[in-house]
C-alpha cells in the first residue's frame, strides 16, 4: 500500500497505428500478419536517393483523432528526424514531429465517481513506425539471434501524450479504455494491443507530500510497451509499490526505462535515463511543412461521428439506466445498432434490454458482433411490437428470436408459423376462467381467506389449459374480476 506521504502521478504515451491502405511515406501495403519483408520498397527500406511522399489519408485519420480528443489543430506543422540507432530502423532515423506537432491541448473525459474528470492531452503527433525484431528464443538476452521484419517500417502512427493527470492505476485504465472507445468510434485504427496496433508506455512517479517543484522534475519511471490495458494497470500498481518501498527505506528513485514481465507481474530495469536519450532531432529536409486549410478542417470537424460522451448523455436522456448506457457505449457497433432502432421506435429501454440480454447471448454463441447480426434493428423492433400489442408474451418472443437468428426470417413469419398468436380475447377466456374456479373450490376459498399465493396457482392452471397461449395480463384481469364478482 502507498503511504499517505505520497501522491501517485501517472502520464501515458499511447501509440496508435492508423488504418490506412498504404504506409505513411510510400505505397507499400499497410497490413498486419503478412510474410516477413514482403511489404517493403526502397523508401521504407531507407535506400539512398529516395524521397518520402506524405499519405493524405493518414493525415485525415490523424486529424480526425486529434479533433475527437478536443485538441487544437495546427494549420502549419512540420516533420522532423528523430535519430537513433537500432536494427529495426533502416534509415537510422524515424520521421516524426518534434516542436510543431499537428495537434495540442486536448482532453479525454473519464468517470470520477459521479463527476467527470478531464485527463489533459499535451500533444498528438504523426510519425512512422519502425520495423520489428523477431528474436530466436524467449527474449533478446537469451536469443540465439534476431531476424528483422520491415513490413511495419513506415506504417503511420499517431502518438498521444497525456499530461501527468492520472492519480492511480484505475484512472489510467479508465483513460485507456475511453481513449480506445473514442478512437474506435472514428474507425481510424484496429486498436489491437496484442498485435501492437495500440501500444502504451506508462510514466509513473510518487509526489512527496509538500513537494513544491514541477512534476516534470520528479524522478519518474517509464514502463515501455505494455500489451494490454489490464497489464498497464498491473505495471502501474507494481511500480507504485516498488517506488513507495524504496522511498520508505530512504532510497532514491532512479529515472529509468523499465519493461513489464507479464508472467511475474513485475517491472524490470531496461536502461537508465541518465544515459543519452539525445535524439538530435532536426527538421526533415525532404518534406514540406504540412499545411491544413481552414475549409478542409471545418469539413473534417463536421464529419466527426457522435462521440461516446455525447452518446452517454443522449441515452441517459432517453431514460436508460447508467449501467446499461455504459455497456452499450463501450462498443460502437452496439451503439450503431441501437441508433438504427430509434428510427422505428421510442421504446429505447425495451430495445436496450433485449440487446443486452437475448441478442447478446445469441450473437456471442455465434461469435458475431451487432454489425453482423442476422436480426436487423428493424427486425428486433418488429418483434418487440408483437409484445407491445399483446400478441405474444415475452417468453414467446424469446423463442421467436431464436428462430429469427437461425433462419434470418422476420418475427411475423415465425409468430404465424409457430401458431403463437396470444389469446387476448376476453370472450375466449371467460368460460375457461369459470371452469378453473369451479374445479378448484378449495384454492378459491384459500384465496378469499387471504392466501395471496393461491392466485398464482389459478393463473398457472389457466396457462396450462391454454398451452401457454393466453395473455397473462388478460388472465390476471379476468380471474380477479371473477373472484370479486362471485364473492359478492
Ligand atoms: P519522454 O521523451 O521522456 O518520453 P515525453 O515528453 O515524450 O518525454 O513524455 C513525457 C510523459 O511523461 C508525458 O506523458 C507526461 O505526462 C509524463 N510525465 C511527466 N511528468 C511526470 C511525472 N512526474 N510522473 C509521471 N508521469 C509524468
Ligand atoms: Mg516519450
Ligand atoms: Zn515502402
Amino acid at each position: 500500500m502507498v503511504d499517505e506521504a505520497y501522491r501517485v502521478v501517472v502520464g501515458l504515451e499511447v501509440h496508435v497505428e492508423l488504418k490506412t491502405r498504404t504506409k505513411l511515406f510510400c505505397r507499400c501495403v499497410n497490413a498486419f500478419g503478412s510474410a516477413p519483408n514482403t511489404q517493403t520498397c526502397p523508401v521504407c527500406l531507407g535506400l539512398p536517393g529516395v524521397l518520402p511522399v506524405l499519405n493524405r489519408n493518414a493525415v485525415y485519420l490523424a486529424v480526425k483523432a486529434g479533433m475527437a480528443l478536443h485538441c487544437t489543430i495546427r494549420s502549419v506543422s512540420k516533420f522532423d528526424r528523430k535519430q537513433y540507432f537500432y536494427p529495426d530502423l533502416p534509415k537510422a532515423y524515424q520521421i516524426s514531429q518534434y516542436d510543431l506537432p499537428f495537434a495540442e491541448w486536448g482532453f479525454v473525459p473519464i468517470a470520477d465517481g459521479a463527476e467527470v474528470k478531464r485527463i489533459r492531452i499535451r500533444r498528438v503527433h504523426m510519425e512512422e513506425d519502425a520495423g520489428k525484431l523477431n528474436h530466436i528464443g524467449q527474449n533478446l538476452k537469451e536469443a540465439e539471434g534476431s531476424l528483422v521484419d520491415l513490413n511495419r517500417a513506415g506504417v503511420p502512427l499517431i502518438e498521444i501524450v497525456s499530461e501527468p493527470d492520472m492519480g492511480s492505476a484505475e484512472e489510467a485504465r479508465r483513460y485507456l479504455t475511453e481513449l480506445r472507445t473514442i478512437l474506435s468510434y472514428l474507425d481510424v485504427s484496429d486498436l489491437r494491443m496484442e498485435e501492437g496496433s495500440m501500444r502504451c508506455d506508462a510514466n509513473v512517479s510518487l509526489k512527496p507530500r509538500g513537494y513544491q517543484g514541477s512534476l516534470e522534475d520528479l524522478p519518474r519511471v517509464e514502463v515501455k510497451n505494455v500489451n494490454s490495458i489490464r497489464n498497464v494497470g498491473r505495471a502501474i500498481e507494481y511500480e507504485i509499490e516498488r517506488q513507495a518501498a524504496r522511498l520508505s527505506q530512504g532510497e532514491r528513485i532512479i529515472k529509468e526505462t523499465r519493461g513489464f514481465d507479464d508472467g511475474r507481474g513485475r517491472t524490470y530495469s531496461q536502461r537508465s535515463k541518465e544515459e543519452a536519450n539525445d535524439y538530435r532531432y532536426f527538421p526533415e529536409p525532404d518534406l514540406p511543412p504540412l499545411v491544413l486549410d481552414e475549409s478542409w478542417l471545418t469539413e473534417v470537424q463536421a464529419s466527426l461521428p457522435l462521440l461516446p460522451e455525447a452518446w452517454r448523455e443522449r441515452l441517459r436522456d432517453l431514460g436508460l439506466a447508467s449501467q446499461d448506457v455504459e455497456v452499450l457505449v463501450q462498443d460502437r457497433v452496439q451503439v450503431a445498432f441501437l441508433s438504427e432502432t430509434l428510427s422505428f421506435t421510442d421504446d429505447v429501454r425495451a430495445v436496450s434490454s433485449w440487446m443486452l440480454s437475448d441478442m447478446l447471448r445469441l450473437l456471442n454463441e455465434r461469435g458475431l458482433g451487432f454489425d453482423q447480426s442476422p436480426v436487423s434493428p428493424k427486425d428486433l423492433v418488429d418483434l418487440l411490437g408483437f409484445i407491445a400489442d399483446g400478441k405474444i408474451s415475452g417468453r414467446m418472443a424469446k423463442e421467436v428470436l431464436d428462430k429469427m437468428f437461425e433462419s434470418g426470417e422476420s418475427a411475423a413469419v415465425w409468430v404465424k408459423r409457430l401458431g403463437m398468436a396470444q389469446i387476448t380475447d376476453d370472450s375466449l377466456l371467460r368460460g375457461q376462467v369459470a371452469e378453473v374456479l369451479a374445479e378448484h373450490g378449495k384454492v378459491v376459498a384459500d384465496y378469499r381467506a387471504g392466501k395471496e399465493r393461491a392466485f398464482g396457482f389459478l393463473v398457472g392452471q389457466m396457462m396450462k389449459r391454454t398451452q401457454g397461449q393466453a395473455s397473462p395480463e388478460v388472465v390476471n384481469r379476468l380471474l380477479k374480476e371473477a373472484l370479486e364478482f362471485d364473492a359478492q
